[in-house]
């Protein structure tokens, strides 16, 4: 029984180290060291190309090693063979932590006093109440949710917008393409936690900014896909939008001379908003694998008609 974990290299000695310990009954191979790939029944993988899933007659469940499967291609992986995104509380916790950090910066002007500081201005801006605040997040899966529930132990009026409609306690909650307008009217704060899916490619646009309160701000921790470059920088130059925290973009990285690097009202980071940990996210994993070896249903399969 073969597991072949093919993906970020520097945590590949954790997840080795934990298969060890956990599953000794498995043959956990690191690549490239593979050996025959005919012998491979489990995948663990960031890209799959097409050409290498070929190679795996055997393979019976592909795992993404992170949370999203835009970055795989479906017509490449045989339809008997379930893919499965990365849920793990790692990945949840790392989420929570960058959100509520890019959402305390943005409402305590840390970006602006940075500014200040390096100016040498001691300017006092206006303190604000949490609760005079409206966030809305968008996408309210696994990730969307556990950042909406840290969000609301600071006191902030919380919106959520979801393809299928989702009760959450203390969250005005819409559903939709038709509830979209309704929910971004009066944001001062936008958060994308989508999939990025061909219906969320671009959502965030000229039209979705000029839906913003004016001044509001944009937090991308979705995909890079998801935002139309030109219309974020003609809504930051306009004023319609007065910053944006962008986790993810399209390229990455991006080109040199990018406006977006050194725009001085948008802070930006190398994707690193949350990572698979491997210490929390093999025992998922193994999990699963248990499963499959039983014949059960898997846990976190994605839909492949949806795309997520
Ligand atoms: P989930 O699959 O748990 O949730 C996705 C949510 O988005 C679901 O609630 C779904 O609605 C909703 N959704 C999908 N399509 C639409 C649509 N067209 N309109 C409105 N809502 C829609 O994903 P996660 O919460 O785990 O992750 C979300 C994304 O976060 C990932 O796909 C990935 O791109 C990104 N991510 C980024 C990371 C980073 O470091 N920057 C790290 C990890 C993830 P429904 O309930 O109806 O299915």
């Amino acid at each position: 029984m073969s597991v072949l974990y093919r993906s970020d290299a520097p945590r590949a000695a954790a997840w080795a180290a934990y298969f060890a310990e956990h599953a000794p009954d498995l043959d956990f191979r690191v690549w490239p060291d593979a050996g025959d790939l005919s012998e491979v029944e489990y995948l663990i993988a960031w890209q799959a190309p097409g050409e290498f899933l070929a190679a795996l007659p055997r393979l019976k469940v592909l795992f993404s090693s992170g949370a999203g499967v835009d970055h795989i291609d479906f017509s490449a992986v045989p339809p008997h063979v379930p893919v499965v995104r990365m849920v793990e509380p790692g990945i949840i916790d790392g989420m929570v932590e960058y959100v509520t950090f890019a959402v305390l910066a943005l409402h305590r002007d840390a970006f602006d006093y940075v500014a200040a500081q390096s100016k040498g201005t001691w300017a006092q801006s206006e303190v604000w109440p949490a609760s005079t605040r409206t966030i809305g997040v968008m996408g309210l899966g696994v990730l969307g949710r556990a950042v909406l529930e840290r969000l609301a132990t600071f006191g902030f009026r919380l919106r959520g917008w979801n393809r299928s409609r989702r009760t959450l306690p203390g969250v005005e909650s819409f559903a939709g393409a038709e509830e979209l307008p309704v929910f971004l009217r009066g944001c001062d704060l936008l958060i994308c936690l989508l999939p990025l899916t061909d219906q969320t490619q671009g959502i965030l646009n000229a039209n979705l900014f000029g839906a913003l309160r004016p001044g509001a701000a944009v937090i991308n921790v979705g995909r890079g896909g998801h935002l139309v470059q030109a219309d974020l920088l003609a809504a930051l130059d306009s004023g319609q939008l007065s910053r944006a925290v962008l986790d993810v973009t399209d390229p990455e990285p991006l080109p040199s001379g990018h406006r977006l690097w050194t725009h001085p009202r948008v802070f930006l980071t190398p994707h690193i908003a949350s990572m698979t940990q491997p210490d929390t996210a093999a025992p998922v994993l193994l999990e699963n694998i248990r499963r499959s070896q039983r014949g059960e249903p898997l846990s976190d399969v994605i839909d492949r008609s949806q795309g997520y």
